[in-house]
């Protein structure tokens, strides 16, 4: 037996090895094995069993071992892996290393634990008798008969205060038995303490939902590959109707993956699905997958799935990659999120690698969202994807409404411009005399080097391409950085005249301040990724604010995602403009999807919620189809600029990076590249730039890019690739190629 390996670590090629008899049984395609390169053992994936014809088999080296009895990943796996290294231009080898977690290859050791299970049913006279002889023993009985499943001792013991002893004298009775179980060694082990055991109650479907949940039943009995878009306003129910579609998969003996961004895996959300999938599916275990696992933890998840024992995950970006056998259907939460996107090798998005694995594995992908991105709004209307919606708030509460400070005549009111409005400040005061808590967000995606106009609110934009111009500092330039358009920095605003056009946002800090100025009685507190550095200090932050020892929190829009607190009755939104005059085409699409999305957290309990934003530009479109959380309104006006200047989702965008500690050398090559490019397969792509980046020098290196828009990645990436190992680079210029990466800025 013959067997082709992907080595992992720095070979992307196949390699052939001999099976010995031994090993016979136990090799597949997708099995992890250890075969010998040159002087040392490294892992691999057989790849294929069998070798091309009149290959040189006599003198094969031979597997040395196989690292677990069952293939490492699945058969669709293995093909997504093949598909990502063409889309993404990457070494299959990286893409199989993503796949499989580090824990896995290093093959930690395993922990188990001891479950109480009932044995025997007492009748109640004999049930009066143990209350007798050994109450204690009773009130562990009983306690056991109340539980869905067999719970694990140490815990039981510990809620009961009961020694072990108790437990004995019932095994001893033959009532309860002692199971071992190899356990998922879970990071929230609080929440396994106040969510495992209490299951919660699915709920009556209204009639969208039902309505959603039909056609997706249907999708999954027909057990072919489908993508469904359930575009639900905020508060609509959405969670219910994936647990739903997950409960009727799990029926049908299918496996699922369910993804959420990473930050909206908290401890509550977790114990949320958690119990409502272990009670719909009873005896199933549903593994947790995001990047604060310990080895050990990730470990004992990865295996439960590889070995069929468990048929759910949930988990953040990467959980794509677990490998759930049978896999019927995907559901992406949140679909829209950048935080999908891998901003390291391999740069895949995990949204889009989830349509491509369900189709590979024939499953049905479900996509989510309140602001669902315009990718897959256009798959929508282009009739790819079925659209499922649900217009209505559960108790039909009305979206929060949206007010909107116009910072222009605030900027003239006060002589300087104050990071709170006189509105956002008096709104804050009657929070905190109420108890009520306010959030307020700051945006500070990228950094922000736009030129705004303080008194007229006008941004300068690149005429050829429409997006906000970037002020670099160096050369007093104006400059954009997908087509490389330069100009002199105006003094005066093109516009109005008026001198004072130079702008920076606000930072966290800056307005944490300003808060405590205001209201110097108040508990503040800032979350952002200076402060939220330490591990679990984000959890500890949110639980604070949940418990109400917190009065105003203020930070990026990663407190925002997933997050539900009733006693949120504002929410302040500090500068809207940042993220509507980042340098980038979907500055627009981010601002709409962050005001919906903020205003979704406002007034979620039973009070009603207020939303403030403060701009410059409040006639933005992006801000007026916020107000009334209009997506088909501001998805039609924007597509139809994207459509104009043939940007996502009408082609895919690729990023090509050049980095090196020479500037004029780096200019010089990625000018010459961009030109052989141009020439070579110019009638594929459209080439912009070479421009400088945003951020032109980073830790002493230089940066300059190159943008490609094409039709075809599949076609244009290998091209790409093959012309980049011709042209002869000079030692010192790095690159890195992203293909439709989320931010530009
Ligand atoms: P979304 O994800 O669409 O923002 P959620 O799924 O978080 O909305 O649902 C909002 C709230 O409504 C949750 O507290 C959820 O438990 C509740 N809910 C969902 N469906 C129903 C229903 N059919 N009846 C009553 N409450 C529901
Ligand atoms: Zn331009």
């Amino acid at each position: 037996m013959i067997v082709g390996v992907h080595p992992l670590a720095g070979f992307d090629k196949l390699l052939h090895y001999r099976v010995p008899d031994t090993l016979r049984e136990s090799v597949a395609v997708g099995s992890l094995v250890r075969i010998p390169i040159v002087n040392s053992l490294r892992l691999g994936i057989v790849g294929e069993v069998g070798a091309p014809p009149d290959f040189p088999v006599e003198r094969l080296k031979a597997i040395a071992q196989v690292v677990y009895p069952f293939p490492a990943l699945t058969g669709e796996l293995l093909r997504l892996a093949r598909w990502m290294a063409t889309y993404y231009a990457c070494g299959i080898d990286a893409i199989i290393e993503a796949m499989i977690p580090a824990a896995v290859r290093r093959g930690a050791g395993l922990k188990e634990e001891k479950l109480l299970a009932l044995a025997r049913r007492l009748a109640p006279d004999e049930l009066a008798e143990l209350e007798r002889r050994a109450p204690q023993q009773a009130r562990l009985y009983r306690f056991l008969v109340e539980q869905f499943r067999s719970p694990p001792k140490g815990l039981v013991l510990a809620r009961l205060d009961l020694g072990a002893a108790v437990v004995n004298g019932l095994i001893k009775r033959g009532l309860i038995r002692e199971e071992t179980r190899r356990i998922e060694r879970v990071a929230y082990s609080d929440d396994r303490e106040s969510g495992e055991l209490v299951a919660a109650q699915p709920h009556v479907l209204n009639v969208e939902q039902q309505r959603a949940f039909e056609a997706l039943r249907a999708s999954v009995a027909e057990n072919k590959f489908s993508v469904s878009l359930l575009h639900g306003v905020t508060g609509s129910g959405k969670t219910e109707v994936y647990l739903r579609a997950i409960d009727e998969t799990l029926k049908a003996g299918g496996g699922v993956v369910f993804l959420v961004p990473e930050v909206a895996l908290t401890p509550q959300t977790v114990a949320r699905l958690r119990s409502r999938l272990e009670a719909i599916a009873p005896g199933h275990r549903c593994v947790v997958w995001h990047s604060s696992l310990s080895e050990g933890e990730r470990l004992d998840g990865w295996l439960a799935l590889a070995t069929g024992e468990a048929r759910v995950v949930v988990g953040a970006r990467s959980a794509i990659f677990a490998p759930v056998h049978d896999l019927r259907l995907i559901v992406v939460d949140e679909e829209h999120e950048p935080a999908y996107k891998q901003d390291e090798t391999p740069r895949y998005h995990g949204r889009d690698v989830a349509v491509m694995r369900a189709k590979l594995a024939n499953a049905v992908c479900l996509l989510g969202s309140a602001t669902p991105s315009l990718e897959s709004f256009a798959n929508a209307e282009a009739g790819k994807y079925r659209l499922l919606q649900l217009t209505q708030r559960i108790d039909d509460r009305k979206l929060p409404f949206i007010d909107i400070v116009d910072l222009r005549i605030e900027a003239a009111k006060q002589r300087t411009l104050p990071a709170l409005s006189g509105k956002l400040v008096s709104a804050m005061h009657e929070r905190f005399e109420r108890r009520e808590q306010t959030i307020l967000f700051i945006n500070r995606r990228g950094y922000s080097s736009s030129m705004l106009c303080k008194q007229c609110g006008h941004v300068e934009e690149c005429p050829h391409c429409s997006i906000t111009m970037t002020y670099h500092r160096s050369d007093e330039t104006l400059r954009c950085h997908l087509c490389g358009e330069q100009r002199a920095a105006p003094i005066r605003c093109p516009q109005c005249g008026a001198p004072d056009i130079r702008w920076r946002g606000l930072g966290t800090q800056r307005v944490e301040e300003a808060v405590k100025r205001v209201l110097p009685r108040a508990r503040v507190e800032r979350m952002d990724t200076d402060t939220m550095s330490k591990k679990n200090r984000f959890r500890e932050v949110l639980a604070d604010f949940r418990a109400g020892k917190i009065d105003v929190l203020v930070g990026t829009q990663m407190i925002g995602k997933g997050l539900d607190f009733p006693n949120v009755t504002l929410v302040g939104l500090v500068d809207a403009d940042i993220s509507m005059h980042v340098p980038d085409f979907r500055a627009n699409e981010r601002t709409f999807q962050l005001l919906v999305q903020v205003a979704g957290r406002a007034g979620r309990g039973d009070r009603a919620g207020e939303v403030i934003v403060q701009t410059f530009t409040p006639q933005a479109d992006a801000i007026q189809y916020s107000r009334h959380a209009d997506f088909a309104g501001f998805a039609a006006v924007e597509l139809k600029v994207r459509r104009d200047f043939k940007y996502p989702p009408y082609r895919h965008l690729i990023h090509h990076l050049f980095r090196g500690p020479n500037p004029e050398k780096l200019k010089f090559f990625a000018e010459q590249w961009a030109r052989l490019v141009e020439k070579t397969v110019g009638d594929r792509v459209d080439v912009r730039g070479p421009s400088a980046s945003p951020i032109e020098k980073i830790k002493d290196e230089y940066r300059w890019q190159v943008w490609y828009f094409t039709n075809a990645v599949t076609k244009v990436v290998p091209e790409l690739a093959r012309l980049r190992s011709e042209f002869t680079w000079p030692d010192d210029i790095t690159q890195v190629l992203d293909v439709d990466p989320a931010n530009l800025a």
